[in-house]
């Protein structure tokens, strides 16, 4: 089998940002897949399954609100390495596109307060698996990229 695009970024040199993945095109429209690199592969801890988890429910619940994003939010998940997200938009973008909506969502997170959306039996299959402290300690080390982006961690290392 062949190896798939996003096996070929050399993660040694992979700092936290915000990288496009990849571009489809499906019958004419494109769909932005993001890279939302929270810890620096093979370098720093990951993130826990319990902060992801609750990360995925505000950050999902924050897009499928927000005025501009919600009708091109397709899907918001975490990578099976731990150390970020995959956002998925309908839609041609680059990265600085959407600097400020995910300032946005991460501030969404980092304020949140109450009962996290969703989490329930009839809502999700692990409802108890989530941290929000560490959910927004997370958040808090990513907003720092975010508030001091630069072009290196906008575009994938070559
Ligand atoms: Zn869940």
């Amino acid at each position: 089998m062949e190896k798939i695009t996003s096996f070929t970024i050399d993660h040694n040199a992979l700092q936290p940002g915000v990288y496009v993945s990849r571009k489809d095109n499906y019958n004419g429209n494109i769909i932005t897949t993001f890279d939302l690199r929270f810890t620096s592969p093979n370098e720093e801890p990951v993130l826990n399954t319990a902060e992801s988890h609750a990360i995925e429910h505000l950050a999902a619940t924050y897009l499928r609100n927000d005025e501009e994003f919600k009708d091109k939010t397709l899907y918001f998940g975490p990578m099976g390495c731990r150390t970020g997200f995959y956002l998925l938009l309908m839609g041609d973008y680059e990265s600085k596109d959407i600097v400020d909506l995910l300032k946005r969502m991460i501030s969404f997170i980092i304020d949140f307060k109450g009962d996290i959306p969703g989490a329930s039996t009839k809502d999700c299959g692990n409802y108890q698996d989530m941290n929000l402290q560490m959910a927004k300690y997370e958040c808090k080390k990513y907003i720092h990229v975010l508030n001091n982006i630069t072009e290196d961690r906008l575009v994938y290392p070559e």
